[in-house]
């Protein structure tokens, strides 16, 4: 087959005719979608539970197959509608209002999901931290947010800091626990005692939901403000993009500490009222095909991290389990290596859907759907209802195959509407009508794009300008490479030189000869001023906690710079 163009997968699938689609479609065809269409009320949890609650034939369906290594269990959105009432219910007794941020430090677990909606409900905005966070991330976000209250777990406590948070006022712990400060909320205790019925906040569209703090891969993250309006374009891609159905099994590998575990990893299902599996645990090939055996999975999300790993794997721990229920596979964090796309052919059979979006829009942008041609390396095109395009500095946009910063025309129905307190870090997102997001890309003359870099990684060599994702992808279809990371090194002739650093697979060890061979594999694939001028074995490539490649670190280390922020920085 021709790597460079993956035929349309066969079938039948909820947006057919792209083309069409993207002339004929307004914002407005999906309003009426949603119950406050007609009755004006608006609260994301009554869409994506309680809604589903009250339908007697939705009721006592699965919203969440949640299993861990020590737990398992099943929620129904009945039983969630429930729980998430009573700890709804527990917040108003403790005073919680309108607009109040919750923050959330837990693993992923049936309560949690209980626990958001509960925040939701009472109209506060929920604050999702990644469990793996040390105290000082921990600090810093609860300080910036002005958190007034955090649920949190005993195990966790230890990282949550005691003093010097003025504005957290009450810390709720979910397990057991010998606390027995009255800043202290027992969770088994309260909800026991708690109503199952709570009247639900009604909104504004305008009103705030969640706030995320982005990555950090290239700098202190940011706290990304977002607004229930947000579920019009979730819904409307976990249609389109997801190609999500009544009856599917869907799974989002992502923590709901990072948005692709809430937009996609809960409301976008769940809006949709399909079952949603959820894994607790750590990563392995065989826990990970288990749980899609398992569960039948249909639709999975995940990210080019995992799915490196699992080509690192082999083919063995695929053999082993029956993942015949899969029909549909999508990525997202990163950009999708190529030789991820192949082996998802030989693998799976499959198609792995490459998707484009960030912290800061909430929802997917660019994307590749299954009815069309993918073009492996490349992110795809922007979904019905957006524009997208390549702009220069001053906003100006540029003609096809020309590398500039990836825009789009604002807004859209899930846009950020804040930077929180640091209004003219919001401001400086938009140049010209155009939301400017930082990456590099440039688009082909078909409308599909391509992701280079973040626009501060782009190298600079001898007047040509190398993007560090095509030199990393090359690398990994060396049968040696693991994972890499591409950076440039200030050199005083050529301005920068491209410097790589690699893991190795198994059953191969360091030696000139293998280093000289791979940096000939990307001379002759790519080019000769893509190749690196370097190259350094490493046993691990520095990545964020989200699973992404640290490029700023790399060079920090390189040249001895000072590191920055690394609260996000996995172990
Ligand atoms: P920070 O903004 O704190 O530096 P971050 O940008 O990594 O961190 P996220 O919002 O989680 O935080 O990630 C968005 C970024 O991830 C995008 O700007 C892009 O660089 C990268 N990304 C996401 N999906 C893709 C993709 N499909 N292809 C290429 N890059 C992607
Ligand atoms: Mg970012």
């Amino acid at each position: 087959m021709d790597m460079q163009r993956i035929p349309a997968q066969d079938g039948t699938y909820n947006l057919q005719n792209y083309e069409k689609m993207r002339k004929t479609f307004s914002w407005d065809d999906m309003k009426k979608h949603f119950s406050w269409n007609d009755t004006g009320k608006v609260n994301m949890a009554y869409e994506a539970v309680d809604r589903h609650a009250e339908n007697p034939d939705k009721k006592d369906k699965a919203a969440l197959l949640y299993s861990s290594p020590d737990r398992e269990e099943k929620v129904t959105f009945g039983e969630l509608s429930k729980k998430s009432n009573q700890f709804a219910n527990v917040l108003k007794k403790q005073g919680v209002e309108k607009g109040d941020r919750i923050f959330m430090f837990l693993p992923r677990s049936p309560e949690f999901y209980a626990t958001f909606f509960g925040i939701l409900k009472i109209g506060a905005i929920a604050g999702p931290l990644f469990e793996a966070f040390m105290e000082q991330a921990v600090r810093d976000r609860l300080e910036d947010s002005e958190a007034s209250m955090l649920i949190t777990t005993p195990d966790l406590l230890g990282r949550v800091p005691q003093d010097d948070l003025p504005d957290l006022k009450k810390i709720v712990l979910i397990g057991e626990h010998n606390e027995t400060s009255d800043k202290y909320i027992d969770y088994q205790q309260e909800m026991k005692e708690a109503s199952t019925d709570f009247d639900m906040e009604w909104v504004d569209l305008e009103d705030g939901m969640l706030i995320h703090y982005t990555s950090g891969s290239t700098g202190k993250p940011k706290g990304v403000y977002h607004v229930h309006n947000a579920m019009v374009q979730h819904y409307a891609t976990a249609e389109w993009v997801l190609d999500l159905r009544e009856d599917d099994v869907y799974w989002c590998t992502a923590d709901p500490g990072w948005v692709t575990g809430t937009s996609y990893g809960i409301f976008a299902p769940w809006l949709h009222g399909v079952t949603n599996v959820v894994r607790g645990g750590r990563f392995s090939p065989d826990a990970w095909y288990g749980t899609i055996d398992k569960y039948n999975v249909s639709v999975w999300y995940t990210a080019p991290t995992a799915l490196r790993k699992l080509v690192s794997a082999g083919t063995d721990p695929v053999k082993k389990h029956d993942l015949s229920s899969l029909r549909h596979v999508m990525s997202v964090g990163e950009p999708l290596n190529p030789e991820v796309i192949t082996w998802g052919l030989q693998a799976f059979d499959l198609r792995i859907h490459d998707t484009w979006w960030m912290t800061e829009t909430g929802a997917q942008l660019i994307v590749n759907l299954p009815s069309q041609e993918i073009r492996p390396g490349s992110m795809g095109k922007p979904i019905p209802g957006v524009e997208a395009s390549i702009v220069d500095n001053e906003g100006n946009e540029v003609p096809p195959n020309q590398m500039g910063n990836l825009a789009i025309k604002a807004p859209w129905p899930a846009m950020m509407r804040k930077i929180w307190k640091r209004p003219e870090k919001y401001e400086s997102y938009f140049i010209n009508g155009w939301y400017v997001s930082g990456d590099s890309a440039y688009m082909d003359e078909d409308g599909y794009f391509w992701f280079q870099g973040r626009l501060d990684d782009v190298i600079n060599t001898s007047g040509e300008r190398v993007g560090p994702f095509e030199v990393e992808s090359k690398l990994i279809e060396h049968p040696a490479v693991a994972e890499s990371g591409v950076i440039g090194k200030p050199d005083p002739e050529r301005g920068e030189i491209v410097k790589a650093f690699v893991t190795l697979n198994e059953g191969y060890e360091e030696s000139d000869d293998l280093l000289e061979d791979i940096r000939q594999f990307v001379k002759n694939g790519l080019s000769a001023h893509a190749a690196p001028r370097e190259l350094e074995i490493k046993d691990a490539i520095p990545k964020t906690r989200s699973g992404k490649i640290m490029r700023r670190l790399l060079k920090s280390w390189e040249l001895g710079l000072p590191t920055g922020d690394t609260s996000t920085l996995e172990e």
